[in-house]
């Protein structure tokens, strides 16, 4: 199945809050990459300890073990502030500590007994490093490109922290592209060849972490997104803290124990919550149960579907709003829309789907895509379309994508002037024409917002400038033009031109303060590379460890189970039987050692070993036990 492609790979990456994935366009299709453990996605977290960093299973694995340096939901901060209230919130269920520098998030663990710092963008690289290691190891080449998938409410700053996030990672992003749109393209594939009329598609995307509703029309090859809407915080994890809430209360009223403020317990009980509810999409009641919760006891609770229903129901329900909100967005009743697709794991549960059954008058839907690698396949999809391979079917599919919000400046004390509006197709050039306020006025100050309230200041803030030399005027005389121009990857460049003197100014984006400066990525470059060459020599550490210890234990075995010794020379047996006692010994001493150390005794030994063993060569040779070295 894998093997070494002619052209290096491009490879889409689905890189969720709680899973990624990743996927490959080979042989005129697409192939979900399994992981080094056979897993199709790959948990989005990082684990940093005493003597090494994991990422994906392994990780998550040991999160309840090394709960505060465990590190999930990168996504839920990466490119944000400190002070956004969605952080402020989040802050208070993480076991790892958050902390703010400059208003930056900084997640805080310690690695290798030194407390680090690091943003957002650098534990989502090191998840693409992951799942970039996972694609080399099935293709048997490097990957160099990918597009990467980000949810449709990431605004301008999100979208370039995650491309940042890649970069870091020593990918060359292609693309970044929205999540439903990457499933649409997933699931127009199967479809565009039975059909070639028109069709609005409604693509339901309910995650871990975040919560997308899309409306999409497919017309032959081409997708074009109408409307977009959703949550950025409502999903699985939600559902799992409802969980959590319900027996943490459990816990006080009947067992008199609060395990609020312990983060082991918290993290332990949070992973059996998940597992129960999983298993409550299948069946109608579930028990939940975890030895030595807090101070030696054991707890033990079950739980009915119906229960879990009503515990999250205003949750579901808020989903079916944003799907109203879509549809009226987009200007278009539920009657028209031809498909609901599912994405996103938590579009297993029963409840979630009889809402929006129910909603679409029993419509049935769409879920032959499967909803954890749907934007995967996508994502893989448009990264052959971007580097000219997949076949003439895929090479002519055209994608447009919309702004998520809507775009503008400050004009006349804090009213926000949109430029570009909400569900504007892209890429996109906007123009519109200010005067000045005042006579002779001969410099502006302009303020681009995100957002959609009057008040440009209740607006996100994506930068400032300044422009100057105006020709002097009475006032309202002056033309100056604004233009907005997002590109096909949803980056914005402003730039605002005096009419009369041709003066011109524009935005450098990474004026936001949460990007991240050039210097600042080639200091997390440098960073992500040596993780890269220790987590190497940590590799190369136990695999010289572990070849001596074969050697040694093998020698054991083969002088206890084929009686080696009583055909040697007694001095030789005596030598070796020694040597073995020694060289046991030796590694319990020597764990930690490097590399070439283990190296250099594995030599060692062999040297004063081989040559007795090869004496014997005609023995070992009738008895064969030389192919076990
Ligand atoms: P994301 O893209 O946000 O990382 P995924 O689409 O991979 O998320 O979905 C992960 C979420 O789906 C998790 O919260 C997980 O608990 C939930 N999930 C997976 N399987 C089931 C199931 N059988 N029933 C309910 N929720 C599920
Ligand atoms: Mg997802």
């Amino acid at each position: 199945m894998s093997g070494k492609s002619q052209a290096p790979a491009a490879v889409g990456i689905d890189l969720g809050t709680t899973y990624s994935c990743v996927a490959v366009w080979q042989q005129n299709r697409v192939e979900i990459i399994p992981n080094d453990q056979g897993n199709r996605i790959t948990p989005s977290c990082v684990a940093l300890n005493e003597t090494e960093r994991l990422i994906g299973d392994a990780a998550k694995n040991l999160a309840a073990v090394n709960p505060t340096n465990t590190v999930f939901d990168a996504k839920r901060l990466i490119g944000r502030t400190f002070s956004d209230p969605l952080v402020q919130k989040d802050l208070r269920l993480w076991p790892f500590k958050v902390v703010s520098h400059d208003n930056k998030p900084m997640i805080v663990v310690t690695y290798k007994g030194q407390e680090r710092q690091f943003a957002a963008e650098q534990i989502s690289s090191m998840v693409l490093f992951k799942m970039k290691e996972i694609a080399e190891a099935f293709l048997g080449s490097t990957v160099k490109k990918a597009v990467i998938t980000v949810p449709a409410y990431f605004n301008d700053s999100q979208r370039r922290a995650t491309r940042d996030a890649g970069i870091i990672a020593g990918l060359h992003v292609l693309r970044i592209i929205v999540e439903p749109t990457a499933a649409a393209i997933a699931y127009g594939l199967d479809k565009m060849s039975r059909s070639s009329s028109k069709k609005n598609v409604l693509v339901f995307d309910l995650g871990g972490g975040t919560f997308d509703v899309s409306l999409l029309t497919m017309v032959k090859r081409v997708f074009e997104v109408k409307s977009t809407a959703g949550n950025t915080h409502l999903g699985g994890e939600d559902f799992d803290n409802r969980l959590v809430d319900h027996f943490v209360e459990e816990l006080k009223r009947k067992h008199k124990r609060d395990i609020s403020d312990n983060p082991r317990s918290l993290r332990r009980l949070r992973t059996a919550c998940e597992r129960a509810k999983r298993n409550l999409s299948f069946t109608a009641h579930t028990t939940i149960g975890i030895d030595c919760l807090c101070d030696g006891f054991d707890f033990h609770s079950t739980i009915t579907r119906a229960k879990f229903d009503e515990l999250n129901l205003d949750l579901f329900e808020e989903c079916i709003v944003h799907v109203d909100k879509c549809l009226k967005d987009a200007g278009m009743d539920k009657k028209s829309i031809h498909e609901v697709v599912l994405v996103g794991g938590s579009t297993r549960i029963p409840k979630v789907q009889q809402l929006l059954e129910d909603f679409f008058d029993g419509k049935e839907l769409c879920k032959s895509i499967h909803p954890d690698e749907a934007i995967a396949y996508g994502a893989a999809v448009q990264a052959a379309i971007l580097t000219g391979q997949g076949n003439h079917e895929i090479r002519d599919l055209i994608l447009s994508d919309v702004t998520p919000l809507s775009l503008g400046v400050n004009v006349n004390d804090d009213i926000m002037s949109v430029i570009v509006p909400r569900n504007t197709t892209i890429p996109t050039k906007k123009e519109k024409g200010y005067t000045t306020i005042k006579d002779g006025q001969t410099s502006v100050h302009f303020s681009v917002y995100e957002g959609e309230r009057p008040r440009a200041s209740d607006n996100i803030l994506l930068g400032k400038f300044h422009l100057s030399g105006i020709t002097p005027a009475p006032r309202g005389v002056a033309k100056i033009t604004d233009c907005f121009e997002i590109d096909a990857d949803g980056i914005l460049k402003v730039t605002s031109k005096d009419r009369a003197s041709g003066n011109k100014n524009g935005i450098t984006i990474s004026h936001v303060k949460s990007l991240l400066s050039k210097k600042e990525i080639e200091r997390m470059l440098k960073e992500s590379e040596r993780f890269r060459i220790e987590d190497e020599e940590l590799r190369n550490k136990f695999a010289a460890k572990n070849s001596l210890e074969h050697y040694v234990y093998r020698t054991r075995a083969a002088f206890m189970t084929t009686k080696l010794g009583l055909k040697l020379p007694a001095a030789d047996a005596e030598k070796i039987q020694d040597g073995i006692k020694s060289a046991m010994e030796w590694l319990d001493e020597h764990q930690a050692a490097e590399a070439h150390v283990f190296e250099k005794k594995t030599k060692e030994l062999k040297s004063v070993w081989d040559p007795i063993i090869g004496k014997s060569s005609r023995v070992i040779r009738r008895k064969k036990w030389w192919s076990i070295f």
